[in-house]
């Protein structure tokens, strides 16, 4: 085929690469903002498809040259790994439940991981005709990219058991972790200055020896990763797989692989350093498994008094006679699927008059941004969706706060408590307003099982029952 062998095709093929990662960028630009984030998306899907499409060609390009397989053979192997990938794909997404997502994002990064790791063992052995230093060069890339890769690939297993509660969220505390976290890493770049000078196959071994141990170190990464800090792993776990993508690049030499991957693995980053900072925790800490921290697992159980209760019609009521009232959703909020009568509450009550305002933790959820794309679903205006900083001063002029299913992200222990497993991480201030109602079903914890002082303060009551049903009442109360 006279297209495939032309000498303007790899010319074209990088610039569909470049169009797709001026895309790339374009598409994180819009999912910036609430406003541009379906843009963004169109962009990121619109750059896929061109990247998809260039790297067809490229494929298709390669079988007409040297000893490769038949143009049918490997368009049909590639299409029908697409096929069965996409059916796959397209299943679970128009299957999941938002509050599935989590965990989805989780396993995805794992097979990020696995990829990197599989790319990388083949192209160590398929490499024989690299000689000097090109040989080092990619010898070093081999094994940092499957370093990294099997580090995300466990680490993301670990995440998604902890997410979707088939593993405990509690730390698991080993003696001496971090010693046995610094014992792999000299024990891997051991294995590096074993591995660069070896010839042929022999590399095998330090390779897989070094693979066995990064899969251990991701296992041991993540379990030692208590509940409340499980935020940072997931942006952590993203940006870890950005890497290994961008490694994966480098040993198969494809430039858009390197610079999604960059992209992805500074963007993780970036997210990784503004959850630590939103949780008042270090990054350094949280990377190496609840470093300096003494391993508290649960805050002590202590008498906080009685908790009163109220009715839906009651606190029709109250909102009905209210000049200004918060609204701080949390994870409950997803479970029971609640944001939809939640922006029918806001808007019955707008319409009469009351300035309805949301506070967002940056960690309410299990999602970055989860409760934003709750709301931004349910056609909740923008301009009264408020961060947790912008509304933290105006709790004590607010008359109404109604908490939808959180829990640690209004927990007043976390400032009030040093020995809390969540101490030191801001919360939203809610009990300074006038009154508090706390819409959960049980007196039970959040996700990092710390009791919440917050249920037994005296302008505090709780309304039992699932959100989506409650705020239902509400609604029909309010006429
Ligand atoms: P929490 O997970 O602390 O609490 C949620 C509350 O919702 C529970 O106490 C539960 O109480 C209640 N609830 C559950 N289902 C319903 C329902 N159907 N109706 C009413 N209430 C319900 O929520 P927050 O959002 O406050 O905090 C998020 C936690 O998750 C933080 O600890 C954060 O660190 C962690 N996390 C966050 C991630 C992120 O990226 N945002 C990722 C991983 C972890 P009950 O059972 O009594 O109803």
């Amino acid at each position: 085929m006279d297209f495939l062998t032309s000498p303007l095709l790899p010319g074209l093929i990088q610039a569909a690469y470049i169009g797709a990662a001026i895309l790339f960028i374009l598409a994180l630009a819009g999912l910036s903002k609430h406003e541009t984030a379906r843009r963004g998306n169109t962009f990121g899907m619109t750059g896929m498809a061109l990247a998809l499409g260039a790297t067809l060609v490229l494929a298709a390009r390669n079988s007409q040259y040297g000893d490769q397989r038949p143009l049918l053979v490997t368009l049909g192997l590639i299409a029908a790994a697409m096929a069965v990938g996409a059916a796959i794909g397209a299943r679970r997404a128009r299957t999941v439940e938002m509050t599935g997502m989590p965990e989805l994002v989780a396993m995805l990064h794992s097979f990020v991981g696995l990829a990197a790791v599989l790319v990388g063992f083949n192209s160590y052995l398929a490499e024989d005709h690299l000689e000097g230093s090109l040989a080092t060069i990619h010898d070093v890339e081999v094994f940092l990219g499957v370093f990294i890769g099997a580090v995300t690939f466990t680490g993301s297993i670990v995440a998604y058991l902890k997410l979707s509660a088939k593993m405990k969220s509690t730390p698991l505390a080993l003696p001496g972790r971090h010693l046995l976290n610094l014992a792999i890493l000299i024990a891997s770049a051991l294995l590096l200055a074993w591995f660069v000078p070896v010839d042929g196959n022999l590399g095998l071994v330090p390779l897989i020896a070094m693979t066995v141990l990064a899969l251990v170190l991701g296992f041991h990464l993540v379990a030692a990763i208590g509940g409340g800090d499980m935020p940072v792993v997931v942006s952590m776990l993203n940006s870890y797989s950005g890497w290994a993508a961008a490694a994966a690049g480098f040993m198969l030499s494809n430039d858009l692989l390197i610079i999604v991957g960059s992209l992805v693995g500074s963007s993780g980053a970036i997210l990784s350093y503004i959850m630590c900072k939103a949780m008042n925790r270090s990054f350094v800490s949280v990377i190496a498994g609840g470093f300096g921290s003494d391993g508290a697992v649960s805050g002590e159980a202590r008498d906080y008094g009685d908790h009163r209760e109220v009715q839906a019609d009651e606190v029709a009521e109250l909102l009905a006679d209210a000049k200004s009232v918060v609204i701080t959703p949390g994870y409950g909020m997803a479970v029971a699927q609640a944001q939809y009568p939640v922006a029918e509450l806001t808007k019955k009550l707008r319409d009469k008059g009351v300035d309805v305002r949301f506070g967002i933790h940056p960690v309410a959820g299990r999602l970055p941004g989860h409760m934003n794309v709750l709301l931004a679903e349910a056609k909740v205006p923008y301009d009264i969706v408020l961060e947790m900083d912008e509304i933290n001063g105006d709790f004590a002029g607010t008359d109404v706060v109604l908490v939808i299913g959180a829990n640690d992200t209004v927990n007043p222990a976390a400032l009030e408590e040093p020995g809390s497993p969540i101490a030191g991480m801001p919360v939203l201030e809610v009990w300074h307003a006038k009154d508090v109602i706390v819409f959960k079903r049980s007196m039970a914890t959040g996700y990092a099982g710390v009791q919440n002082p917050l249920f037994f303060k005296d302008n505090s009551r709780m309304l039992f029952g699932d959100a989506k049903e409650r705020v239902d009442d509400i609604v029909r109360a309010l006429g």
